[in-house]
Protein backbone atom coordinates (compact mmCIF):
# COMPACT_ATOMS: atom_id res chain seq x y z
CA UNK A 1 0.00 0.00 0.00
CA UNK A 2 1.59 3.54 -1.00
CA UNK A 3 1.57 5.90 1.92
CA UNK A 4 1.65 8.80 0.19
CA UNK A 5 -1.18 11.12 -1.20
CA UNK A 6 0.75 13.14 -3.58
CA UNK A 7 -1.66 13.48 -6.41
CA UNK A 8 -5.58 14.61 -6.46
CA UNK A 9 -8.37 12.63 -8.75
CA UNK A 10 -9.79 15.54 -10.67
CA UNK A 11 -12.00 14.79 -14.01
CA UNK A 12 -11.67 11.03 -14.08
CA UNK A 13 -8.06 10.84 -13.42
CA UNK A 14 -4.87 11.26 -10.73
CA UNK A 15 -3.47 14.39 -11.58
CA UNK A 16 -0.72 16.64 -9.72
CA UNK A 17 -1.76 19.59 -7.65
CA UNK A 18 -1.20 23.02 -9.09
CA UNK A 19 1.12 23.70 -6.33
CA UNK A 20 3.86 22.43 -4.11
CA UNK A 21 3.08 22.24 -0.64
CA UNK A 22 3.07 19.31 1.00
CA UNK A 23 2.79 17.98 4.85
CA UNK A 24 3.82 14.36 6.53
CA UNK A 25 1.40 11.73 7.39
CA UNK A 26 2.45 10.61 10.64
CA UNK A 27 1.28 7.67 12.39
CA UNK A 28 -0.08 8.46 15.59
CA UNK A 29 1.14 4.79 17.61
CA UNK A 30 4.98 5.27 16.36
CA UNK A 31 5.46 9.27 16.06
CA UNK A 32 6.74 8.53 12.72
CA UNK A 33 6.51 9.99 9.20
CA UNK A 34 4.79 7.44 6.83
CA UNK A 35 4.25 9.63 3.65
CA UNK A 36 3.26 12.28 2.52
CA UNK A 37 0.26 14.18 1.59
CA UNK A 38 0.11 17.28 -1.35
CA UNK A 39 -1.68 20.41 0.29
CA UNK A 40 -3.93 21.91 -2.42
CA UNK A 41 -5.45 25.48 -2.95
CA UNK A 42 -8.30 27.31 -4.22
CA UNK A 43 -6.95 27.21 -7.41
CA UNK A 44 -6.81 23.36 -7.25
CA UNK A 45 -10.80 23.63 -5.81
CA UNK A 46 -11.95 25.75 -8.96
CA UNK A 47 -10.17 22.79 -11.53
CA UNK A 48 -12.64 20.47 -10.03
CA UNK A 49 -15.52 22.35 -9.21
CA UNK A 50 -15.12 23.50 -13.64
CA UNK A 51 -15.02 19.66 -14.35
CA UNK A 52 -18.11 19.32 -11.98
CA UNK A 53 -20.14 22.02 -13.63
CA UNK A 54 -19.19 20.14 -17.08
CA UNK A 55 -20.08 16.68 -15.53
CA UNK A 56 -23.62 17.94 -14.05
CA UNK A 57 -24.94 18.94 -17.19
CA UNK A 58 -25.09 14.94 -17.96
CA UNK A 59 -24.76 13.10 -14.82
CA UNK A 60 -27.44 15.34 -12.92
CA UNK A 61 -29.80 13.99 -15.86
CA UNK A 62 -28.76 10.19 -15.27
CA UNK A 63 -31.85 8.08 -14.75
CA UNK A 64 -32.58 6.44 -11.01
CA UNK A 65 -31.99 2.93 -12.18
CA UNK A 66 -27.92 4.06 -13.53
CA UNK A 67 -27.51 5.57 -10.58
CA UNK A 68 -28.97 2.41 -8.35
CA UNK A 69 -26.45 0.30 -10.44
CA UNK A 70 -23.28 2.67 -9.74
CA UNK A 71 -24.09 2.69 -6.15
CA UNK A 72 -24.68 -1.32 -5.97
CA UNK A 73 -21.09 -1.13 -7.87
CA UNK A 74 -19.50 1.44 -5.36
CA UNK A 75 -20.69 -1.00 -2.34
CA UNK A 76 -19.43 -4.51 -3.87
CA UNK A 77 -16.49 -2.50 -4.11
CA UNK A 78 -16.16 -1.17 -0.59
CA UNK A 79 -16.58 -4.94 0.27
CA UNK A 80 -14.05 -6.46 -1.51
CA UNK A 81 -11.55 -3.23 -0.34
CA UNK A 82 -12.79 -3.80 3.28
CA UNK A 83 -9.47 -4.88 4.55
CA UNK A 84 -6.93 -2.11 2.61
CA UNK A 85 -9.28 0.60 3.79
CA UNK A 86 -9.05 -0.75 7.22
CA UNK A 87 -5.20 -1.24 7.54
CA UNK A 88 -4.97 2.90 6.01
CA UNK A 89 -7.05 3.58 9.10
CA UNK A 90 -5.42 2.00 11.52
CA UNK A 91 -2.19 3.50 9.87
CA UNK A 92 -2.82 7.07 9.65
CA UNK A 93 -5.36 7.67 12.82
CA UNK A 94 -4.37 4.75 15.43
CA UNK A 95 -7.93 2.68 15.27
CA UNK A 96 -6.95 -0.48 16.41
CA UNK A 97 -7.42 -2.86 13.24
CA UNK A 98 -10.20 -5.29 14.56
CA UNK A 99 -12.38 -2.10 15.21
CA UNK A 100 -10.89 -0.45 12.24
CA UNK A 101 -12.03 -3.86 9.84
CA UNK A 102 -15.52 -4.31 11.62
CA UNK A 103 -16.64 -0.80 12.38
CA UNK A 104 -14.59 1.96 10.69
CA UNK A 105 -14.77 0.28 6.90
CA UNK A 106 -17.80 -1.96 7.30
CA UNK A 107 -19.42 1.80 7.76
CA UNK A 108 -18.54 2.24 3.84
CA UNK A 109 -20.85 -0.80 3.03
CA UNK A 110 -23.04 -0.54 5.68
CA UNK A 111 -24.25 3.26 4.45
CA UNK A 112 -24.23 1.89 1.15
CA UNK A 113 -26.95 -0.84 1.77
CA UNK A 114 -29.13 2.10 3.51
CA UNK A 115 -28.43 4.89 0.40
CA UNK A 116 -29.32 1.80 -1.88
CA UNK A 117 -32.85 1.04 0.21
CA UNK A 118 -33.69 4.42 0.27
CA UNK A 119 -33.03 5.56 -3.53
CA UNK A 120 -34.96 2.40 -4.56
CA UNK A 121 -38.11 4.00 -2.72
CA UNK A 122 -38.19 7.41 -3.19
CA UNK A 123 -40.25 8.91 -5.05
CA UNK A 124 -38.70 11.66 -7.46
CA UNK A 125 -42.48 12.38 -9.28
CA UNK A 126 -45.41 12.26 -7.53
CA UNK A 127 -49.02 14.52 -7.83
CA UNK A 128 -50.48 16.29 -5.34
CA UNK A 129 -54.54 16.35 -4.39
CA UNK A 130 -54.33 19.90 -6.36
CA UNK A 131 -53.43 18.37 -9.42
CA UNK A 132 -49.81 19.86 -8.96
CA UNK A 133 -46.70 17.71 -10.12
CA UNK A 134 -43.21 17.59 -8.14
CA UNK A 135 -39.82 16.73 -9.07
CA UNK A 136 -37.06 15.61 -6.91
CA UNK A 137 -34.20 17.11 -8.79
CA UNK A 138 -30.20 17.03 -7.96
CA UNK A 139 -29.29 20.57 -5.99
CA UNK A 140 -26.08 20.31 -8.28
CA UNK A 141 -21.95 20.21 -7.55
CA UNK A 142 -21.84 19.41 -3.78
CA UNK A 143 -18.20 20.27 -1.16
CA UNK A 144 -17.84 17.67 0.89
CA UNK A 145 -15.22 18.22 4.11
CA UNK A 146 -14.92 15.61 6.43
CA UNK A 147 -12.61 15.12 9.57
CA UNK A 148 -10.05 12.05 10.73
CA UNK A 149 -11.69 10.87 13.72
CA UNK A 150 -14.64 8.23 11.35
CA UNK A 151 -12.64 9.06 7.90
CA UNK A 152 -14.90 6.28 5.93
CA UNK A 153 -17.75 6.88 7.57
CA UNK A 154 -18.50 10.47 7.05
CA UNK A 155 -17.36 10.21 3.51
CA UNK A 156 -19.61 7.66 2.54
CA UNK A 157 -22.11 9.54 4.43
CA UNK A 158 -21.45 12.41 2.15
CA UNK A 159 -20.24 11.27 -1.77
CA UNK A 160 -22.98 8.29 -1.96
CA UNK A 161 -26.16 10.62 -1.28
CA UNK A 162 -24.16 13.05 -3.95
CA UNK A 163 -24.12 10.39 -6.76
CA UNK A 164 -26.88 8.46 -5.66
CA UNK A 165 -29.23 12.16 -6.12
CA UNK A 166 -26.86 12.60 -9.75
CA UNK A 167 -24.80 15.66 -7.99
CA UNK A 168 -21.18 15.90 -8.84
CA UNK A 169 -18.91 15.61 -5.32
CA UNK A 170 -15.58 17.56 -4.35
CA UNK A 171 -14.14 15.58 -1.29
CA UNK A 172 -12.07 17.39 1.04
CA UNK A 173 -10.84 14.75 3.46
CA UNK A 174 -8.68 16.15 6.45
CA UNK A 175 -5.50 15.67 5.04
CA UNK A 176 -4.38 13.75 8.45
CA UNK A 177 -6.10 10.88 6.92
CA UNK A 178 -5.52 11.15 2.79
CA UNK A 179 -4.89 7.49 2.83
CA UNK A 180 -8.30 5.49 3.25
CA UNK A 181 -9.45 8.59 1.24
CA UNK A 182 -7.39 7.55 -1.88
CA UNK A 183 -8.38 4.48 -1.82
CA UNK A 184 -12.20 5.28 -1.79
CA UNK A 185 -11.50 7.59 -4.96
CA UNK A 186 -9.67 4.34 -6.47
CA UNK A 187 -13.53 2.66 -5.87
CA UNK A 188 -15.30 4.94 -6.86
CA UNK A 189 -12.82 5.65 -9.94
CA UNK A 190 -13.59 1.37 -10.73
CA UNK A 191 -17.24 1.50 -10.46
CA UNK A 192 -17.29 3.70 -13.20
CA UNK A 193 -18.28 6.97 -11.64
CA UNK A 194 -18.28 9.31 -14.68
CA UNK A 195 -15.15 11.83 -15.37
CA UNK A 196 -15.94 14.97 -13.12
CA UNK A 197 -18.66 13.76 -11.01
CA UNK A 198 -16.31 13.08 -8.15
CA UNK A 199 -12.84 14.65 -6.94
CA UNK A 200 -10.60 14.52 -4.32
CA UNK A 201 -8.75 17.46 -3.51
CA UNK A 202 -6.41 17.39 -0.25
CA UNK A 203 -5.82 20.13 1.73
CA UNK A 204 -6.32 21.86 5.09
CA UNK A 205 -9.18 23.89 6.28
CA UNK A 206 -7.91 27.37 6.15
CA UNK A 207 -6.48 26.56 2.43
CA UNK A 208 -9.22 24.17 0.64
CA UNK A 209 -12.13 23.81 2.72
CA UNK A 210 -12.48 27.58 2.75
CA UNK A 211 -12.45 27.89 -1.13
CA UNK A 212 -14.95 24.91 -0.91
CA UNK A 213 -17.32 26.91 1.33
CA UNK A 214 -16.96 30.03 -0.92
CA UNK A 215 -16.54 28.74 -4.41
CA UNK A 216 -19.79 30.35 -6.59
CA UNK A 217 -19.80 26.94 -8.87
CA UNK A 218 -20.71 24.85 -6.08
CA UNK A 219 -24.62 24.68 -5.25
CA UNK A 220 -24.21 23.16 -1.29
CA UNK A 221 -21.58 22.23 1.20
CA UNK A 222 -21.61 19.66 3.63
CA UNK A 223 -19.80 19.41 6.62
CA UNK A 224 -18.48 17.65 9.59
CA UNK A 225 -16.49 18.65 12.23
CA UNK A 226 -16.00 21.14 15.15
CA UNK A 227 -18.72 23.57 15.86
CA UNK A 228 -16.40 26.17 15.34
CA UNK A 229 -14.94 25.02 12.05
CA UNK A 230 -18.89 24.65 11.29
CA UNK A 231 -19.70 28.08 11.55
CA UNK A 232 -16.98 28.97 9.73
CA UNK A 233 -17.80 27.42 7.02
CA UNK A 234 -21.50 29.07 7.18
CA UNK A 235 -20.22 32.67 6.78
CA UNK A 236 -18.05 31.75 4.08
CA UNK A 237 -20.75 29.50 1.99
CA UNK A 238 -23.45 32.67 3.11
CA UNK A 239 -21.74 35.17 0.05
CA UNK A 240 -22.93 32.75 -2.62
CA UNK A 241 -26.53 31.68 -1.10
CA UNK A 242 -25.14 27.47 -1.24
CA UNK A 243 -27.18 25.34 0.96
CA UNK A 244 -25.13 24.48 4.24
CA UNK A 245 -25.20 21.06 6.43
CA UNK A 246 -23.30 20.71 9.46
CA UNK A 247 -22.34 17.89 11.24
CA UNK A 248 -21.01 19.42 14.54
CA UNK A 249 -19.91 18.60 17.82
CA UNK A 250 -21.44 16.94 21.35
CA UNK A 251 -21.24 16.13 24.92
CA UNK A 252 -24.12 13.52 24.86
CA UNK A 253 -25.75 12.43 28.10
CA UNK A 254 -26.39 9.04 29.50
CA UNK A 255 -28.77 8.83 31.81
CA UNK A 256 -28.80 5.74 34.26
CA UNK A 257 -31.58 5.29 36.07
CA UNK A 258 -31.27 2.84 39.24
CA UNK A 259 -34.54 0.70 37.93
CA UNK A 260 -31.66 -1.30 35.82
CA UNK A 261 -31.63 -3.38 39.07
CA UNK A 262 -29.33 -6.60 37.44
CA UNK A 263 -28.68 -5.30 34.59
CA UNK A 264 -27.05 -1.63 36.21
CA UNK A 265 -23.21 -3.58 35.95
CA UNK A 266 -24.01 -4.39 32.23
CA UNK A 267 -25.36 -1.20 31.01
CA UNK A 268 -22.81 0.73 32.76
CA UNK A 269 -19.54 -1.17 31.54
CA UNK A 270 -21.50 -1.08 28.09
CA UNK A 271 -21.36 2.69 28.76
CA UNK A 272 -18.11 3.25 29.76
CA UNK A 273 -16.69 0.94 26.20
CA UNK A 274 -19.41 3.09 24.30
CA UNK A 275 -17.57 6.95 25.65
CA UNK A 276 -14.21 4.81 24.75
CA UNK A 277 -14.44 3.90 21.21
CA UNK A 278 -12.92 4.60 19.06
CA UNK A 279 -10.94 6.61 21.90
CA UNK A 280 -13.64 9.21 22.59
CA UNK A 281 -13.23 10.22 19.33
CA UNK A 282 -16.53 10.56 18.36
CA UNK A 283 -18.67 13.22 18.18
CA UNK A 284 -22.00 10.95 19.35
CA UNK A 285 -20.11 9.47 22.44
CA UNK A 286 -21.46 9.25 25.85
CA UNK A 287 -19.31 11.72 27.63
CA UNK A 288 -22.22 12.77 30.65
CA UNK A 289 -23.07 9.57 32.80
CA UNK A 290 -25.92 11.54 34.37
CA UNK A 291 -26.55 8.89 37.38
CA UNK A 292 -29.59 8.71 39.83
CA UNK A 293 -28.65 9.13 43.22
CA UNK A 294 -29.94 6.25 44.26
CA UNK A 295 -27.72 4.20 42.42
CA UNK A 296 -24.88 6.38 41.85
CA UNK A 297 -22.20 5.21 44.36
CA UNK A 298 -22.53 1.70 42.47
CA UNK A 299 -22.75 3.05 38.88
CA UNK A 300 -18.93 5.16 39.81
CA UNK A 301 -17.45 2.06 41.42
CA UNK A 302 -18.60 -0.47 38.38
CA UNK A 303 -17.04 2.76 35.71
CA UNK A 304 -14.26 2.93 37.46
CA UNK A 305 -13.55 -1.04 37.26
CA UNK A 306 -14.47 -0.94 33.42
CA UNK A 307 -12.10 1.67 32.96
CA UNK A 308 -8.47 0.76 34.70
CA UNK A 309 -9.98 -2.96 32.88
CA UNK A 310 -9.85 -0.95 29.60
CA UNK A 311 -6.59 -2.21 27.31
CA UNK A 312 -4.88 0.50 25.62
CA UNK A 313 -2.74 -0.18 23.04
CA UNK A 314 -0.83 -1.03 19.43
CA UNK A 315 -3.60 -0.41 16.54
CA UNK A 316 -1.83 -3.10 14.72
CA UNK A 317 -2.62 -5.86 16.98
CA UNK A 318 -6.01 -7.38 16.93
CA UNK A 319 -8.17 -7.05 19.91
CA UNK A 320 -10.95 -4.70 21.43
CA UNK A 321 -8.05 -2.47 23.13
CA UNK A 322 -8.14 1.23 22.61
CA UNK A 323 -5.29 2.52 20.57
CA UNK A 324 -4.05 6.31 20.65
CA UNK A 325 -5.51 9.74 19.77
CA UNK A 326 -4.62 10.21 16.49
CA UNK A 327 -1.98 13.10 16.73
CA UNK A 328 0.00 15.58 19.36
CA UNK A 329 -2.66 18.41 19.00
CA UNK A 330 -5.57 16.44 19.92
CA UNK A 331 -2.94 14.82 22.53
CA UNK A 332 -2.43 17.92 23.91
CA UNK A 333 -5.77 18.89 24.13
CA UNK A 334 -7.14 16.16 26.12
CA UNK A 335 -4.40 16.67 28.67
CA UNK A 336 -5.04 19.96 29.25
CA UNK A 337 -8.98 19.05 29.73
CA UNK A 338 -8.02 16.36 32.25
CA UNK A 339 -5.85 18.78 33.82
CA UNK A 340 -8.69 21.45 33.96
CA UNK A 341 -10.97 18.95 35.52
CA UNK A 342 -8.91 18.23 38.60
CA UNK A 343 -7.82 21.85 38.73
CA UNK A 344 -11.86 22.97 39.15
CA UNK A 345 -12.45 20.27 41.74
CA UNK A 346 -13.80 17.07 40.21
CA UNK A 347 -12.98 13.49 41.90
CA UNK A 348 -10.85 11.68 39.52
CA UNK A 349 -11.45 8.37 39.87
CA UNK A 350 -9.33 6.39 37.36
CA UNK A 351 -6.59 7.28 34.55
CA UNK A 352 -5.33 10.83 34.47
CA UNK A 353 -2.67 13.02 32.40
CA UNK A 354 0.12 11.28 30.75
CA UNK A 355 0.22 7.94 28.95
CA UNK A 356 -0.62 4.71 30.35
CA UNK A 357 2.34 2.32 31.79
CA UNK A 358 4.61 0.98 29.61
CA UNK A 359 3.92 2.94 26.93
CA UNK A 360 6.37 5.97 25.86
CA UNK A 361 6.10 6.65 22.26
CA UNK A 362 2.44 7.29 20.41
CA UNK A 363 -0.46 9.57 21.60
CA UNK A 364 -1.83 7.18 23.70
CA UNK A 365 -3.88 8.72 26.40
CA UNK A 366 -5.20 6.94 29.76
CA UNK A 367 -9.07 5.65 30.10
CA UNK A 368 -10.03 8.10 32.49
CA UNK A 369 -12.98 8.69 34.56
CA UNK A 370 -14.04 11.88 36.78
CA UNK A 371 -16.95 11.39 39.55
CA UNK A 372 -18.65 14.25 41.67
CA UNK A 373 -19.06 16.44 38.30
CA UNK A 374 -20.87 19.50 37.98
CA UNK A 375 -22.82 20.68 34.53
CA UNK A 376 -20.95 24.20 34.48
CA UNK A 377 -17.27 22.40 34.85
CA UNK A 378 -15.70 22.75 31.60
CA UNK A 379 -15.33 19.13 31.32
CA UNK A 380 -18.72 18.51 31.43
CA UNK A 381 -19.26 21.43 29.00
CA UNK A 382 -16.77 21.46 26.47
CA UNK A 383 -16.05 18.73 24.13
CA UNK A 384 -13.09 16.91 25.01
CA UNK A 385 -12.88 13.92 22.23
CA UNK A 386 -10.77 11.65 24.24
CA UNK A 387 -11.34 8.47 26.61
CA UNK A 388 -12.68 10.95 28.99
CA UNK A 389 -15.72 10.41 30.70
CA UNK A 390 -17.98 12.53 33.11
CA UNK A 391 -19.81 11.13 36.13
CA UNK A 392 -22.60 13.36 37.54
CA UNK A 393 -25.13 12.71 40.13
CA UNK A 394 -29.05 13.63 39.36
CA UNK A 395 -31.87 13.47 42.38
CA UNK A 396 -34.59 12.20 40.14
CA UNK A 397 -36.02 11.96 36.63
CA UNK A 398 -36.42 15.38 36.26
CA UNK A 399 -33.34 16.84 37.21
CA UNK A 400 -31.58 14.41 35.41
CA UNK A 401 -33.18 15.35 32.14
CA UNK A 402 -32.48 19.22 32.98
CA UNK A 403 -28.52 18.54 33.29
CA UNK A 404 -28.69 16.66 29.89
CA UNK A 405 -30.57 19.29 28.25
CA UNK A 406 -28.18 21.91 29.89
CA UNK A 407 -25.64 21.96 26.82
CA UNK A 408 -25.35 24.28 23.66
CA UNK A 409 -25.19 20.52 21.93
CA UNK A 410 -27.67 18.03 20.84
CA UNK A 411 -25.83 15.42 19.20
CA UNK A 412 -27.17 12.35 20.32
CA UNK A 413 -28.90 11.03 24.25
CA UNK A 414 -28.58 8.12 26.08
CA UNK A 415 -30.68 6.21 28.85
CA UNK A 416 -30.14 2.85 30.68
CA UNK A 417 -33.34 1.85 32.06
CA UNK A 418 -35.49 -1.41 33.16
CA UNK A 419 -38.75 0.57 32.90
CA UNK A 420 -39.92 1.44 28.99
CA UNK A 421 -42.29 3.63 30.25
CA UNK A 422 -39.60 5.80 31.60
CA UNK A 423 -37.45 5.25 28.50
CA UNK A 424 -40.24 6.62 26.02
CA UNK A 425 -41.09 9.50 28.89
CA UNK A 426 -37.57 10.44 29.28
CA UNK A 427 -36.84 9.68 25.19
CA UNK A 428 -39.50 12.57 24.45
CA UNK A 429 -38.13 15.56 26.64
CA UNK A 430 -34.56 15.03 25.80
CA UNK A 431 -33.56 17.70 22.66
CA UNK A 432 -31.35 15.49 20.84
CA UNK A 433 -31.08 13.82 17.61
CA UNK A 434 -31.05 10.51 18.42
CA UNK A 435 -31.96 8.90 21.39
CA UNK A 436 -30.10 5.17 22.35
CA UNK A 437 -32.17 3.30 25.10
CA UNK A 438 -30.08 0.22 26.77
CA UNK A 439 -27.29 -0.27 24.40
CA UNK A 440 -29.73 0.36 20.99
CA UNK A 441 -27.51 1.04 17.61
CA UNK A 442 -27.78 2.90 14.76
CA UNK A 443 -29.12 1.21 11.85
CA UNK A 444 -28.25 1.54 8.28
CA UNK A 445 -30.27 4.59 6.68
CA UNK A 446 -31.81 6.09 9.79
CA UNK A 447 -30.97 9.76 9.79
CA UNK A 448 -27.87 11.11 11.68
CA UNK A 449 -27.69 15.07 13.05
CA UNK A 450 -27.74 17.07 15.53
CA UNK A 451 -29.96 20.04 17.65
CA UNK A 452 -28.99 23.10 18.54
CA UNK A 453 -24.75 23.46 18.55
CA UNK A 454 -24.84 20.49 16.72
CA UNK A 455 -25.62 21.14 13.22
CA UNK A 456 -28.37 21.14 11.00
CA UNK A 457 -29.77 18.12 8.44
CA UNK A 458 -29.70 14.64 8.66
CA UNK A 459 -27.36 12.02 6.83
CA UNK A 460 -27.99 8.53 6.31
CA UNK A 461 -30.99 6.96 4.38
CA UNK A 462 -33.49 8.86 2.56
CA UNK A 463 -33.11 12.04 4.73
CA UNK A 464 -29.66 12.16 3.81
CA UNK A 465 -30.43 12.14 0.24
CA UNK A 466 -32.90 14.87 0.70
CA UNK A 467 -30.66 17.03 1.24
CA UNK A 468 -28.80 16.87 -1.87
CA UNK A 469 -32.03 17.47 -3.82
CA UNK A 470 -34.19 20.86 -4.82
CA UNK A 471 -37.89 20.33 -5.20
CA UNK A 472 -39.17 21.87 -8.29
CA UNK A 473 -43.37 22.19 -8.76
CA UNK A 474 -44.83 21.74 -12.16
CA UNK A 475 -48.23 23.92 -12.30
CA UNK A 476 -49.59 22.28 -15.54
CA UNK A 477 -52.67 24.84 -17.59
P1 LIG B 1 -12.01 20.80 12.64
O1 LIG B 1 -13.45 21.02 12.74
O2 LIG B 1 -11.14 22.01 12.63
O3 LIG B 1 -11.68 19.95 11.32
C1 LIG B 1 -12.61 19.17 10.60
C2 LIG B 1 -12.42 19.35 9.11
O4 LIG B 1 -12.77 20.70 8.74
C3 LIG B 1 -10.98 19.18 8.61
O5 LIG B 1 -10.98 18.68 7.30
C4 LIG B 1 -10.49 20.61 8.67
O6 LIG B 1 -9.29 20.84 7.98
C5 LIG B 1 -11.69 21.36 8.13
N1 LIG B 1 -11.73 22.77 8.48
C6 LIG B 1 -11.21 23.39 9.58
N2 LIG B 1 -11.42 24.71 9.54
C7 LIG B 1 -12.09 24.96 8.38
C8 LIG B 1 -12.58 26.14 7.75
N3 LIG B 1 -12.43 27.34 8.32
N4 LIG B 1 -13.22 26.02 6.56
C9 LIG B 1 -13.37 24.82 6.00
N5 LIG B 1 -12.92 23.67 6.52
C10 LIG B 1 -12.30 23.73 7.72
O7 LIG B 1 -11.57 19.81 13.81
P2 LIG B 1 -10.13 19.57 14.44
O8 LIG B 1 -9.49 18.49 13.67
O9 LIG B 1 -9.33 20.84 14.63
O10 LIG B 1 -10.57 19.07 15.89
C11 LIG B 1 -10.93 20.02 16.89
C12 LIG B 1 -12.05 19.53 17.73
O11 LIG B 1 -13.22 19.46 16.91
C13 LIG B 1 -11.90 18.12 18.30
O12 LIG B 1 -11.16 18.13 19.48
C14 LIG B 1 -13.32 17.73 18.47
O13 LIG B 1 -13.79 18.27 19.70
C15 LIG B 1 -14.05 18.42 17.34
N6 LIG B 1 -14.31 17.53 16.18
C16 LIG B 1 -15.57 17.07 15.99
C17 LIG B 1 -15.84 16.19 14.97
C18 LIG B 1 -17.20 15.64 14.75
O14 LIG B 1 -17.32 14.54 14.21
N7 LIG B 1 -18.25 16.35 15.08
C19 LIG B 1 -14.79 15.72 14.06
C20 LIG B 1 -13.50 16.31 14.30
C21 LIG B 1 -13.29 17.18 15.34
P3 LIG B 1 -7.96 21.03 8.91
O15 LIG B 1 -7.65 19.66 9.41
O16 LIG B 1 -6.91 21.58 8.01
O17 LIG B 1 -8.27 21.97 10.03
Amino acid sequence: MTMDALRFYVGGEWIDPLGRETMPIMDPATEERIGTVALGSAADVDRAAQAARLAFETFGRWPKADRLALLRRIRDLTAERREDLAQAMSREMGAPITMAREVQAEAGVGHADGFIEALEAQQERWTLSNGDTLLREPIGPAGLICPWNWPINQIALKVLPALATGCPAILKPSEHTPLSAAIYAEILHEAGVPAGAFALVHGTGPGVGDAIARHPGLAMVSFTGSTRAGVSVSKSAADSVKRVTLELGGKSPNLVFADCGADLETRVRASVAECFLNTGQSCDAPTRLIAERACYDAVVEIARTAAEETEVGDPRAEGDHIGPLFDRLQWDRVQTRIEQGIEEGARLVAGGPGRPEGLNRGWFARPTVFTDVRNDMSIARQEIFGPVLSILPARDEAEAIAIANDTPYGLAAYVQTGDPARAERVAARLRAGAVHVNGGGLGWGTPFGGYKASGNGREGGAMGLEDYQEVKSLHFG
